[in-house]
């Protein structure tokens, strides 16, 4: 069983007002998430109490949501809560892992206005720094979508190792780039890199392409193709992206902004672990000395280097656990909703 939730207010407690709203709010919970009739186990609306000219029941019923039992009920009566307001719980036998889109309109944003609005969240920050499990977990939390755009580099990378073509080598990087076809998808709410039709997601992991990507994501040509997809993503729905350079060339004008960072020495700590858990032989120092250097490229090239967006919040990792982490960013947020 899922639940998906919705709420709008009326300007006048009138009949029609209160049908209108209902039908308003009813008709984007279904479109915005594609349900069917049968997938409906029933609905539950509640109403403040100063509402008390018709049935939100029934105008459901009589706008054509009549094929699953309606109940409705009065709120609490709270101070300071908001007026004139209709709330419903929707329960569905929703297809296994589809994403659930709770719709809040007219003043009824005012409760969400995380979700009510597309928003963006960029992490951006040195390699190990703990943004992608952070990003994960608020992708999770605020039920939207994350956006891992090192992946997209390392796709690019990984192609060019699979060629033979030097990620240095600007001109047959540039040859390169019109056969070059990546793609994002998500299965179950997880990110899929797809390269040339292949989901390259594990390959793109080894320690290997992590060099490459770099090197190759410092050449404009493949930048442009990539910022362009990321654009066109975060304009489309919320997402929260990690990457190098979101709060300052890609989304420059994401509401919100965090440049997470870390000692070097933790962030090798963190990434060994990781290849070991998944199998892959490292020597610590080397792989220290691999993440120094890749700091090193990707702060120094010339076209949209890693940098901290002048108005994003840094967050340095050294001595926090992930909780402690999230607990800060999201402290961040809510001050800023
Ligand atoms: O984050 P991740 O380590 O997967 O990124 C791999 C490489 O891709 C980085 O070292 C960086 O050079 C490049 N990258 C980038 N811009 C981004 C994300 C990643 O240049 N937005």
């Amino acid at each position: 069983m899922t639940i998906i939730r919705g709420a709008t207010t009326i300007d006048k407690d009138c009949k029609e007002e209160i049908s209108a709203s209902v039908k308003a709010l009813l008709d984007e919970i279904f479109a915005i998430n594609a349900l069917k009739k049968e997938e409906i186990n029933g609905f539950l609306f509640s109403l403040t109490t100063d509402i008390h000219s018709y049935h939100p029941a029934k105008a459901a019923r009589e706008c054509g949501y009549d094929f699953a039992p309606l109940f409705a009920a009065i709120e609490p009566e709270i101070d300071g809560s908001l007026k004139l307001c209709i709330r419903l719980m929707l329960f569905t036998e929703l297809i296994q892992n589809r994403q659930v889109k709770h719709v809040y309109q007219k003043g009824a944003k005012a409760l969400r206005k995380d979700i009510s609005e597309i928003y963006n969240i960029a992490l951006d920050g040195p390699a190990g720094s703990g943004k992608s499990t952070v990003a994960k977990a608020l992708a999770r939390d605020y039920n939207i979508l994350y956006l891992d755009t090192g992946a997209m580099y390392r796709a690019c990378g990984l192609k060019a190792l699979r060629l033979g073509v030097d990620p240095k080598d600007g001109v047959a990087v540039e040859k390169m780039l019109p056969n070059l076809d990546v793609k994002v998808e998500y299965r179950d709410g997880t990110q899929h890199t797809i390269l040339d039709g292949e989901d390259v997601s594990t390959a793109i992991r080894e320690n290997a392409v992590s060099m490459a990507a770099s090197t190759i994501s410092a050449h404009p040509c493949v930048r442009m193709k990539m910022v362009e997809m990321q654009r066109e993503i975060a304009k489309s729905m919320s997402c929260v992206l990690d990457g190098r350079d979101i709060g300052s060339t890609v989304l420059p004008d994401a509401k919100y902004k965090f440049f997470i960072t870390a000692d070097s020495k933790v962030r090798a700590t963190r990434r060994y672990k990781e290849l070991v858990e998944r199998g892959e032989r490292v020597d610590f120092d080397a792989l220290h000395a691999e993440i120094v250097a890749r700091d090193k490229q990707d702060s120094e090239r010339a076209f949209s280097p890693l940098v901290q967006a002048k108005d994003a919040v840094l967050i340095d990792t050294s001595d926090m656990d992930v909780e402690g982490v999230l607990a800060a960013i999201k402290r961040v947020i809510q001050s800023k909703i």
